[in-house]
Parts: structure tokens; sequence; C-alpha cells
């Protein structure tokens, strides 16, 4: 069995170009990611390879195969850079400016080289161009999207398949003699790389749809400033962690936080400071929580803590803490005058001996007035929530 060469060239050219042309109109209409950007333009510079060499019998031979194989290594390098950048969320290394003339000048040097051997440099020069890609995935393959590996795999796939396919050159030659010369190995490796790798591209558009849906969902439910859990998922977690102390027989300790005097600090020194007064205080908090404490922030300057399985002694204990830490904190504005840090605190607690449960509803209410009742006694203290 054979494979008719020219054919599969058609057939990978068409449909690298309808990925792309795709991809394009994609990115036009509403993926304005850098990263997919960067491979669709890789996408073209393959398309522009595999059609250099589909109509390689019709166009003048060296520059043809000079610039068909270097588009298709260029191609392959792209597709190493757009995941560099998706990764890494960076501009990628500057190889394109020395790597297109350097290519460019290697692939004419190796022109008088017989035929089997070129198919062997360009197949290797193009499994390495992929293979940046591939190592990167692998490297950050437990902190990106799942989408990704398959990308990943599918890269080194067509990888394995170019290597193979040197192999195979270096071992019969003689398939290998003519350019278009049909034969079921030389035809095999080449489709499966280009197959894989158009795999990886949809891979790609995979990926960013991931990353972009991961975004939504944590941007519905945390706190775009502080990345702490919002309102609306606090009072979730809040009357979910009720109901469980409830049926554990627990205790549930719930924590209003209002910064003191915090008006006075933006207008001072100004609405960034203050943005950075709050992304300070909910990451010093954040850093003295156990995993299963939450973290929101109920609006403006106001944060609840849920502490499950916490009675009212420990919820005392860690409002200290979190008090010595918040106090300490040494903040100073671009003038380096300090900002000094200070909160009132509420503390209320669900499952105490003979107060019973309350209602989320009521154990909110309860820290509140015990909050208020710590901003009457001068601030930057803590009240617990008397009687029921
Ligand atoms: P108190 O000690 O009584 O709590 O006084 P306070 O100044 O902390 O409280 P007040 O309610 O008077 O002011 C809160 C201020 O917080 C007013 C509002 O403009 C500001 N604020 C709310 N959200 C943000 C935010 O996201 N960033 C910044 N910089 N300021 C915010
Ligand atoms: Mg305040
Ligand atoms: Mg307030």
């Amino acid at each position: 069995m054979t494979l008719d060469i020219p054919t599969l060239f058609i057939t990978l050219t068409l449909g690298f170009l309808l990925l792309v042309a795709e991809l394009t109109v994609a990115l036009r209409a509403w993926a304005r990611d850098a990263s997919l950007r960067d491979w669709t333009a890789g996408g073209w510079v393959m398309v522009l390879g595999l059609a250099i060499s589909t109509a390689r019998g019709h166009l003048p031979e060296v520059p043809a195969i000079v610039v068909g194989n270097t588009a298709l290594f260029i191609g392959s390098l792209m597709f190493s850079q757009a995941i560099y950048r998706f990764i890494h969320n960076a501009q990628p290394w500057r190889w394109l400016r020395w790597g297109l003339p350097l290519c460019l000048l290697f692939m004419v040097l190796i022109l008088p080289w017989p035929m089997p051997s070129r198919v062997v440099v360009v197949s290797v020069l193009l499994a390495l161009g992929l293979s940046p890609g591939v190592v990167m995935i692998l490297r950050s393959a437990r902190q990106v999207e799942h989408s990704l590996i398959a990308v990943g795999l599918m890269l080194g796939l067509a990888a394995l398949a170019l290597l193979g396919r040197a192999l195979h050159a270096l071992s019969q030659p003689e398939h290998y003699a003519a350019f278009n010369q049909p034969s079921f190995w030389q035809g095999l490796s080449f489709l499966l790389a280009f197959l894989a790798m158009q795999g990886a591209g949809w891979g790609f558009v995979l990926s960013v749809f991931e990353r972009t849906a991961r975004r939504m969902q944590e941007q519905a439910t945390h706190d775009g400033l502080t990345g702490c859990y919002n309102r609306s998922t606090g009072e979730i977690m809040l009357a979910h962690e009720l109901q469980r102390s409830r049926r554990d027989n627990g205790h549930l300790a719930f924590v209003l936080i209002d910064l003191d005097h915090f008006k006075a600090i933006n207008d001072q020194f100004g609405h960034r400071m203050g943005d950075t007064v709050l992304r300070v205080f909910a990451r010093t908090v954040q850093d003295r929580l156990r995993h299963s404490d939450v973290l929101c922030r109920m609006g403006g300057e106001e944060f609840g803590l849920i502490l499950p399985g916490t009675d009212e002694a420990g919820a005392l204990r860690l409002t200290d803490k979190i008090r010595h830490a918040v106090r300490a904190v040494d903040l100073r504005t671009d003038q380096g005058q300090p900002v000094k840090l200070d909160f009132s605190a509420g503390v209320a607690v669900a499952g105490e001996a003979g107060e019973g449960h309350f209602s989320a509803d009521r154990l909110y209410g309860r820290a509140d007035n015990a909050m208020y009742e710590a901003k009457h006694a001068g601030r930057g203290r803590t009240m617990v929530a008397a009687g029921r």
C-alpha cells in the first residue's frame, strides 16, 4: 500500500487553511487573546510552508525548498512561542530576529545534500521547533489548564512522528529519493505529524476557552480587588457551614471586621493607597487562617470571617492574632509616611451551650451589633455578641 504524497499535501494544506481561517475569524469576533493570536500567526506560516511544498513541482525549485521548509520550521517555533505566552503571560523570547535568517541560510547550505539527508535534517528541525512547547507544558502540567495537556500530547505525537520519519529516511533512503515518491511510511509519518499539529490547534482553542471559563467563575465568586470570596458567596458559605455545624452539634463562629477610620486613609493618602490597604489587610488575614476558615469581603472595608468548629475563645484568640499582625504591618506611602491600620470586630458564635443555633441572617446581625459596640467603645477592639 502506498500513500499519494501530492494528495496528502493538498489535504493537509486545506485542513490547516480552514483551521487558521476559523481562528482568524474568532480572533476578530471575540477571542482577543494574545497567545491565540500567536498560534494563529504560526498557523498561517505553516499554511504558507505547506502550500509552497504542495506546489513545489510548479515553482522554481531552490526558493520553493528554502522558503517552504523555513516556513514550516518557523511555524512550529511559533506554536512553542504561543504556548510560552499562554503559560507565562509574557512576551516570549525574541528568537525571530536571528532565527529566520539563520534558518534560511541553513536551508540554502543543505541544498546540495541528497534528498533523503535533507528529509532527515528538516524533520529533526521541525521536531525541535515543537519541542520547547511540549517541554513547557510538561513542566507546568500541574498548574496549567487541562486542555493544554492535550495540546502537549498532540505536539509530542507530531514531534515523534517527525523523528520517526527522520529515522525511516536514514534507514531506508530509497523511499525518499524524490519529493513526490509514493511511499506508505513517508506518507503516514507526514500525515500523522500534521494532523497532530491540527489537533493541537483545536486543543489550544479549548485551553483559551477553559481559561476564560475559569476566570468568569472566579469573577462571579471572588472580589476582584482583594481576591477574597465576595459577599454573595460568603453568605452561601455561612448558611452552609451553619447547617453543617448544627448537624455535627459543633460550633461556628462568625466575625465581622470593619477597618477603623478607613475613609481618613482614602482622604489623606488617596484611593490607590486605600485599595492597597484593603489588599494588604486581606493578605495579612488570609495568611493566618486554617484551610477550613473563610474570609470574604462583605463590601467596602468590611470583611466577614467564617470559622467552622471554632468557639468564642478560639474566635477571640484568632481575632487578637490578626489584630497584632495588622497593627504590625509596615505600610508606607511613596513619600515614606507610615499608614497605620486597625479594626473593630464583632464576634457571634452559633452552637454555644444554652444558646442554640441561629439562622445565618441572625448570626450576621449579632456580629454586626457587636462590631458597632466595638466602634462605640472606642474602636481598635473586639466585642462578643451578648445574649440572644
Ligand atoms: P469607621 O472607623 O467608623 O469604620 O470609619 P471609616 O472611615 O472606616 O468608615 P466609613 O464608612 O466612613 O468610610 C468607609 C470608606 O471606605 C468610604 C468609601 O469610600 C471607602 N471605600 C469603600 N470601598 C472602597 C474600595 O474598594 N477602595 C477604596 N480605596 N475605598 C473604599
Ligand atoms: Mg470602617
Ligand atoms: Mg464600614
